[in-house]
């Protein structure tokens, strides 16, 4: 067969990096092709690429080949992947209070006493927040619980509710309730309301219990005992993976390290449909305690591989459970999907995906935005609820500048990544951590955790067997 010969085939955004033995390559549909190094010096070069083969189908079919592009099928994969562009936010935090139960070692959120109401959103403020996220111009909204502790607020989380089912009818939007809560003021009557109502349920849990109790200190009793208690009910009651299933939060301290084994199992164990396997960041009050509880991204890094591998080895063995990081980065990776996370996306998700709303009416581009102002600065304010209009607060500086801060296509070492498809900036960690919206990539801590994961990611991809547990996973 006559071989064609190319020269210079790459189109013109395609980014490269040497991965184990080969070469991997995306490209800006979200696309990504393993190459071995001969195959990669064809591309590249101007040697002569076959006529037929696997590869060369695999290469056009993904858009690799300048000369063959399908730039419809592209567009639309493209797309699909960055849905979220075509919406406002969708994601709506009600802080219901400050006020918390526990004295978690590594608590963000700045938690008061118990006793201090000082912190609580009343009902008129709640109501005043859910018709100002009606005012996003988005189908379906989800409004989620969080403090402090929200079960200490249950009375206006529970109006909240019935005031937002009245809203969703008379508006003809969706709203959906979430609650993230410690679980230790839950009551039999409470989980019931809540399951009435289809609220989706997140608890913590950092693994068993002499970690978690370690973590997350409560006067109270344990707080492992309790958080697996209602693990327990909710999942008998409402089913593994459903809505009220419920799910968990894992907080990787320096204590986790070395534990990664005996975490995976307790969340196989309790019968979890997810781990999400997330590094503790200095944001908020956990930046003080950093040198004490803080991990380097090298052994977050570490810790990620281990557990991932753990996960993946007893999903062969039949067991599902599904690593919620590595889920969303193949979600776009192959199922070319918007996989919805507010923090790995371009521009991030501050104001345009989600927004966080303080216990009196302020709103911020994002929780963590309101945490820092909870230490005194509030450059991530957007406005009030009382005070301004649904446009104002969407056009503010705060928004606008986390918008530009975080566009990948701004960020010199960003712009030339491969994993720039499926990355995204945090601009309050690099506001916190490098003092700037922009931070400074090169030496920016989560970028080197994020290159960290994506490489464990892809590293595992190129086993077949794991190929198909992801595949699973993305048909589940
Ligand atoms: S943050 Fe780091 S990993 Fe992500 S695109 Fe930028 S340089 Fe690449
Ligand atoms: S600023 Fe950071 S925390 Fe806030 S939405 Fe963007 S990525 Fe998420």
């Amino acid at each position: 067969m006559k071989k064609r010969e190319r020269t210079s085939k790459c189109p013109p955004q395609v980014w490269w990096k040497r991965l184990g033995g080969e070469y991997l390559l995306t490209n800006d549909a979200g696309e990504y092709i393993m190459l071995s190094p001969g195959e990669f010096r064809v591309f590249t070069g101007t040697g002569a690429l076959p006529a037929s083969g696997r590869k060369l189908l695999e290469m056009e079919e993904k858009g690799f080949l300048r000369e063959r592009l399908d730039f419809e099928s592209l567009s639309r994969r493209w797309k699909e992947s960055n849905a979220y562009l075509d919406r406002g936010p969708g994601l709506h935090i009600f802080v219901l209070t400050l006020r918390c139960n526990h004295k978690c070692l590594y608590c963000q959120s700045g938690a008061l006493r118990e006793d201090e109401k000082r912190s609580d959103m009343d009902i008129r403020t709640a109501r005043k927040i859910l018709d100002f996220a009606l005012g996003a111009p988005v189908k379906g909204l989800t409004i989620e619980f969080q403090g402090g502790e929200p079960l200490l607020n249950w009375e206006v989380l529970k109006e909240t509710v019935l005031y937002g089912e009245k809203k969703a009818k008379a508006s003809g939007k969706e709203i959906k309730f979430a609650l993230v809560s410690n679980f230790s003021l839950m009551t039999k009557e409470k989980a019931d309301f809540l399951i009435k109502h289809g609220v989706a349920l997140c608890t913590s849990l950092d693994g068993p219990a002499s970690l978690h109790d370690r973590n997350r200190i409560f006067a109270g009793g344990g707080s492992h005992a309790l958080a697996v208690k209602w693990i327990k009910y909710f999942t008998g009651v409402c089913g593994k993976g459903s809505d009220c299933g419920p799910s968990a939060l894992l907080t990787i301290s320096k204590y986790s390290l070395g534990r990664e084994k005996e975490i995976v199992e307790e969340y196989a164990r309790l019968g979890l449909a997810s781990i999400f396997v997330r590094p503790l960041v200095p944001i908020g009050f956990a930046g003080d305690l950093w040198d004490k509880i803080g991990c380097s991204p090298e052994e977050f890094t570490g810790f990620y591989k281990n557990s991932l591998g753990h996960v993946l080895r007893l999903n062969k063995k039949g067991l599902d459970l599904k690593e919620k990081t590595a889920f969303l980065l193949i979600k776009k990776a192959i199922g070319m999907e918007d996989n919805k996370y507010v923090d790995l996306r371009c521009p991030c998700g501050a104001g345009l995906g989600q927004l966080a709303y303080d216990f009196n009416g302020d709103v911020y581009t994002c929780d963590e935005g309101r945490m820092l102002a909870w230490q005194g600065d509030s450059l991530f304010k957007a406005g009030n609820v009382f005070e301004d209009a649904y446009l104002d607060v969407i056009s503010s500086g705060a928004v606008k500048a986390c918008a530009a801060a975080s566009s990948l296509d701004s960020q010199p070492m960003c712009a030339r990544c491969v994993w720039r498809p499926y990355c995204g900036i945090c601009p309050v960690y690099n506001y916190q951590t490098q003092g700037s919206l922009w931070g400074d990539m090169p030496g920016n801590g989560r970028c080197r955790i994020l290159k960290g994961i994506f490489e464990t990611v892809f590293g595992f991809l190129k086993d077949t067997k794991t190929k198909e547990v992801f595949r699973k996973w993305l048909n589940s």
